[in-house]
Order: structure tokens, then sequence, then C-alpha cells
């Protein structure tokens, strides 16, 4: 059977006719099979939606009681059937609860990656390479300028940083779902015992991590009559916080940011960022290119990001590759 029977984008999202579902559709649909909690993927208003349960619990907390008219949780690697095709969510790597939807029908797999990354992550599983048909990627760091170094490199630095200007207090941009509890876990595990701050945005989602059954040590409120504690202290909080006048209420803030795209000077200039911390949860040039070489598929599909370098690299390595140019996930600059 052709793949794209069984997949094809719409302007919807990719839809799996055969099945009846979309995957992560940026319209509301009947039935809805979601990789993981961002809110590109993500939305609300769909009749039905497949996922695990932690990604239908941040669904949950963001959009309430009745963010769906049905939702089912599925376990990592429970076989589910939706008019003959088989679904399996399988782990991704990105975020808690993020997967990948597997697709099998008739003889044909196709694996859906959503975000993934390589990299070890101390909040979620590690991504799980599946032998398909038609691997569907993600391309949004898909150019070889984006090699980023090891995540404790980069928390490292901002623990020294935070020793070297104990008058200074070390404002930390991470987005608040995945990146801010996974640099909040970097940091205990590099053995950074003192207390956190938290910008208030971020409460909702380290509750929910907690929920899950989650320590992330010591946390406190950013509260604005606490000044004097701040001195030194490391605070987390939405990327758009540093920017606003929240950040006047910390004695000489240095303003740091954990993203994927703090590996592009300019970026880091541009938004007045002292510490780029390269902390990122989506795969680099390297995680993508090795990933694809090591499954090995039939067929390359590109869904989103900078696609055409890696559909060069699929060429020049002998791999079928195309661009679904699918709308819809451009992701903002926190998420990366
Ligand atoms: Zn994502
Ligand atoms: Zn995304």
């Amino acid at each position: 059977m052709k793949p794209e029977s069984i997949l094809c984008p719409r302007p919807g999202g990719l839809y799996c006719a055969p099945g009846g579902f979309y995957i992560d559709p940026t319209r509301p649909v009947d039935r809805a099979v979601i990789t993981h909690g961002h809110s590109d993927h993500a939305r609300s208003g769909h009749g039905a939606v497949l996922a695990t349960a932690e990604t239908l619990a941040i669904m949950q907390a963001r959009y309430g009681d009745n963010f769906a008219g049905a939702m089912e949780a599925v376990r990592y690697g429970q076989k589910i059937e939706r008019d003959g095709v088989e679904i399996t969510l399988v782990p991704a790597g990105h975020i808690l609860g993020s997967a990948q939807i597997v697709i099998r029908h008739k003889g044909t797999t196709i694996v859906v990656s959503g975000d993934y990354k390589r990299r070890p992550d101390p909040t979620c599983p590690p991504f799980e390479p599946v032998k398909c048909d038609v691997f569907v990627t993600e391309a949004t760091f898909g150019l070889p300028v984006f090699r980023f170094p090891k995540s404790e490199h980069e928390i490292a630095k901002l623990v020294k940083s935070a020793e070297l200007f104990p008058g200074r207090t070390h404002l930390v941009g991470a987005y608040s779902l995945g990146k801010a509890q996974r640099v909040i876990k970097l940091l205990r595990v590099a053995g950074y015992d003192k207390t956190i701050y938290l910008h208030g945005a971020m409460q909702s989602m380290i509750e929910l991590y907690e929920r899950h059954g989650f320590d992330f040590g010591p946390l406190a409120p950013a509260t604005a009559d606490k000044k004097k504690d701040f001195e030194g202290a490391i605070v987390i909080a939405p990327p758009t916080a540093l920017d606003d006048r929240w950040t006047r209420r910390f004695s000489d803030p240095l303003p740091a940011f954990a993203s994927g795209w703090m590996g592009v000077r300019a970026r880091a200039r541009q938004r007045h960022i002292e510490l780029p911390l390269v902390i990122s949860d989506h795969a680099d040039w390297q995680e993508l290119t090795h990933t694809i070489a090591e499954i090995a598929p039939g067929e390359v599909w590109v869904t989103h990001g900078s696609e055409e370098a890696l559909l060069r690299w699929c060429a020049l390595n002998n791999q079928q590759a195309r661009a679904l140019h699918l709308v819809g996930y451009d992701e903002d600059e926190g998420e990366g």
C-alpha cells in the first residue's frame, strides 16, 4: 500500500484516512492523536483525543476539563486499533508524556516523530527508534550550524556564574512546559541545592510534574517582597518575562535564556541575554541526521522547520525524502 494513502497532509494537519484520525491537528477535528502537550501540537476543541495520560493531563491543566469531547489515555507500547489501523505510542524524549505515533496498516509502518531529541532528559523516557517504511520527522534545528553542547556543560556555566556574581539575580528564561522542569532537574543533578525561585506562570506546570512524581528540591515563588533573598539566586521565568517590568523587582538582574536558539549569537545579543544557555528539547543537526541514518526508513518526510538542508543531506546519503510543508507548528523561540 502506498504510504500516502495511509497518511497525508491536509490543511488541518496529518490525516490518516483509513483510521479516520488526525495527528496534532491545528484545527478542531472529530478524532485526534496528540504527540505532546506543547500548544502548537495540542489544541482544544477536538471530538476525541488519544494521547498518553501525561499529555492529557497537560491539556487539561491548560484548557480545562472540557478540552475535548472524549479522551483516551494510552501507555507507551500499548497497541490500539482504529478501523483496521494499529496505533502505538512510543517515547520521543521531548517532554513529559511526549510520544512518536507509530501507525501500521496492511504491512506498512509509518512513524510520526512529533518533536523529539536524543539527549538524556531527567524528565522523560528516551526516544526509541522504530524501524519503519516512512519516518516523519521535524527539522526545527535542521541546519548544520546547530550542534548543541552537552546540557550539563551549559548548566555548569549557570552554577559557576551564580557563584561568581553573588550580588546578581540570575533570571533564567525557560519555556514553562518541559524546559523549566528540565533546567531545574539538571541543576539538582549538578548538585545545586539552594532554593530555586519561580515566576508565577511556572507554578501550575511544576505542580503537574510534581503530581507525576518529580521532586525538584526546594522551590519558592519569586514574590516582590523578598528582594534580598534573590541576591545570587537563580530565578526561572517564562522567556517573555525577561523583557518585562517584572524584572525590576530583582537587584542587578543577569538575564540568561535556555534555548536551542541561543546557539545563534545574534539572537542572544538581540534579546540582551548575558548568559545564553544552549539547552534544547529538539534534536540538533547531528541528532536529526544520526536518527535518520539509524532508522534508515524507506522514505523520510519532513514536517516543519529548516527542511532544505536536511533534504539535501538525505539526497547525498541516498535517502529518499520529501518536505510536507506543514503549517501551524512554528514554535515560538521559547520552546526551542
Ligand atoms: Zn514541542
Ligand atoms: Zn513543536
